[in-house]
């Protein structure tokens, strides 16, 4: 299993930490110190020795900071993490505020009187973050002060090693693109910003610029790494060795000089003196700026450069990422057909994903399972309308007669990352449940049959989805869709579908196209699709070049929650042609059984007569 389903720990009586802490910031002269859910690379899932604000407080969610000062110690969460915080932290020691309404910087300015320093480590913050502390602590008067090392670090007795997980090369089969290809693009974007030096700091960039992949942290096949590119010249990878075997050792020395973790701070005041060094103010820890500052270079903020060409799939990686679709549709379908064979009430959300991920783990072939692409969301009735559900032993529920339930999920092959919603309906569902969810279909629908002009972001194509929903006054308070990797992160930026999504969508580029809708206490409803940016070949007689998505996943869409009369004849044809699609290519694929099952499920729907279900 790539997962576990153990509950929240119980709450760390962690008096002794607090203790421990406080005395040092005594010594270090602190009145405050902030301690963020971070690590030194911003990576999604951290590695155990970064989780320094579960080992202070208690609190294990995956957002969240903390600020602790002589006589208060309070934690920063948002909405979805406040009754888990206040479960999992002492009420004694900690209070717990809103980190979207009140977060630390804004917290830290409305307490003035007693705090006049703050402590902070400054490879935890972004440079656009320490601006927001700094600001708020001019407003105060109070001095931000970074600290050497780290405070938890040096009171933390048991803290966990770094992970130091073999690396492996990604074959060019599956990137499709060279290194030294892909470091010339890197040294044109050095020579447009006038950069000598770029400090590379997001593991995923790293991977997908050498073409390596780790297993360093959870589910993301990252390894964690650093790199400096110079203009002209070839790179500094600074990697630990005992990672490397004689076969990546000798890949990556043809395209780098390799360098130990630890000598990345000296190399870089060696090569920034007097040089412009380009650093990402969203990405790379602040303890980048000082040393490039110190050293006498010039910070050039610009994004990592790395970021879009990544985001951009090259023709193998779009290849790949079919295939894996494919090999992924044929166990969620398996899957699906499994469950409708369930008795009703026999079936828990813990059975559900344990049962999925196992599908996914027999469909092996040359391309295995590398990993989940994160924790499977399997949420019934109420807990389906928990848009980040985690089912526990302790939240744990049957699926009921008269239930949704909404599973949402994602698998790491060599070829491509998948992630796919879908939501089915146990036993008979409600004419309310049926209308909710053929409204989240036809906004799905709407992305999927979109053709828009060059030039065009995200958030201009994030209302399509949601109009359906607006039209009958509701409307999901999550974004649309999310850029994905290439047997790397499920969440990658710069492109998104959303109402923050100023990246302009580019052919290659791979999104979801997830629209939903959760009623509180009741369900909730997601239908997800990745989807391809491409352009569009099939308009003629048009004026201008438009584009359009290509849809990847495969797996029939539960046509009992579907009221055909609620749909126009387009979204009835994109439906029908799309379960056909899905029948043709799993048909070679799966068990008998669950073809007679798939045949069921794709059944053509039509407008005037009753759905099967009736
Ligand atoms: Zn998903
Ligand atoms: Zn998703």
């Amino acid at each position: 299993m790539f997962q576990n389903f153990d509950a929240p720990k119980a709450p760390v009586r962690g008096r002794n930490r607090l203790d421990a802490v406080r005395a040092l910031m005594h010594e270090t002269k602190l009145d405050a110190l902030l301690v963020p859910h971070a690590d030194e690379q911003r990576n999604e899932y951290l590695p155990a020795n970064a989780e320094r604000l579960a080992w202070l407080s208690g609190f294990t969610g995956s957002a969240g900071e903390a600020i602790v000062t002589i006589d208060q110690a309070i934690l920063f969460v948002d909405g979805r993490y406040t009754l888990q915080a206040a479960d999992q932290v002492d009420p004694d020691l900690w209070q717990v505020e809103s980190l979207i309404d009140n977060p630390a910087h804004k917290w830290l300015a409305a307490h003035p009187s007693d705090i006049t320093t703050i402590g902070y480590n400054p490879w935890l913050h972004t440079a656009n973050e320490v601006g927001r502390l700094q600001s708020a602590a001019d407003k105060t008067g109070a001095v931000l002060r970074a600290l050497d090392g780290d405070l938890i670090d040096n009171a933390w007795n048991d803290q966990p090693a770094q992970p130091r997980q073999p690396v492996r090369i990604q074959p060019f089969e599956q990137a499709g693109k060279l290194t030294t290809q892909k470091l010339e693009d890197m040294d044109a974007a050095l020579l447009s910003a006038d950069a000598e030096l770029c400090v590379v700091t997001d593991p995923s960039s790293i991977c997908w610029l050498f073409n390596i992949r780790g297993s360093d942290v959870a589910h993301t096949p990252i390894t964690l790494a650093h790199a400096i590119l110079r203009r002209g010249e070839l790179p500094l990878l600074f990697i630990a060795s005992e990672k490397l075997d004689i076969e990546t050792k000798a890949f990556l020395n043809q395209v780098s000089y390799l360098h130990e973790p630890g000598e990345l701070p000296t190399k870089l005041t060696e090569l920034a003196q007097n040089a412009p060094v380009m650093l990402d103010p969203d990405l790379a820890a602040y303890a980048f700026t000082r040393l490039v500052e110190e050293a006498g270079g010039t910070v050039i903020k610009a994004a990592d450069p790395a970021r879009l060409p990544r985001a951009i799939k090259n023709d193998v990686e779009i290849e790949g990422a079919r295939t894996a679709h494919l090999r992924d549709a044929a166990a969620i379908t398996s899957y699906l057909a499994w469950l409708d064979e369930q008795k009703i009430g026999s079936l828990d959300e813990i059975t559900a994903a344990k049962k999925l991920e196992s599908f996914r783990s027999e469909m092996a072939g040359n391309m295995p399972l590398r990993d989940i692409a994160f924790d499977t969301i399997s949420g019934s009735g109420p807990n389906g309308a928990i848009v980040h559900y985690r089912v526990t032993q302790n939240s744990n529920r049957t699926l009921e007669e008269g239930e949704l339930y909404l599973s949402d999920s994602g698998g790491q092959y060599q070829d491509g990352t998948t992630d796919i919603t879908r939501t089915i309906a146990i036993g008979t569902p409600s004419r309310e449940q049926r209308r909710a969810f053929t409204l989240v279909l036809r906004g799905h629908i709407a992305i999927a049959l979109a053709r828009f002009p060059k030039g065009t972001r995200g958030m201009d194509l994030d209302p399509l989805a949601r109009m359906p929903l607006w039209q009958h006054g509701m409307d999901y308070a999550h974004g649309t869709g999310h850029g994905v990797g290439s047997y790397l992160s499920v969440h990658e930026g710069p492109q998104s579908i959303s109402r923050r999504g100023a990246q302009e969508l580019l052919p290659g580029m791979i999104l979801s196209n997830e629209p939903g809708y959760y009623r509180a206490g009741e369900f909730g409803i997601r239908i997800e699709n990745l989807v391809l940016v491409r352009e569009a070949s099939d308009i003629q007689d048009g004026d201008i070049a438009m584009m359009g998505f290509e849809t990847l996943t495969l797996a029939p869409i539960d046509q009992r929650l579907i009221d055909p009369a609620l749909m126009s004849d387009d979204e009835l044809h994109w439906l029908n042609a799309y379960h056909g699609w899905v029948r043709r290519k799993l048909e070679p694929l799966v068990s008998d059984e669950t073809n007679d099952w798939l045949r069921r499920a794709t059944e053509p729907m039509l407008k005037d007569l009753p759905p099967a279900s009736a």
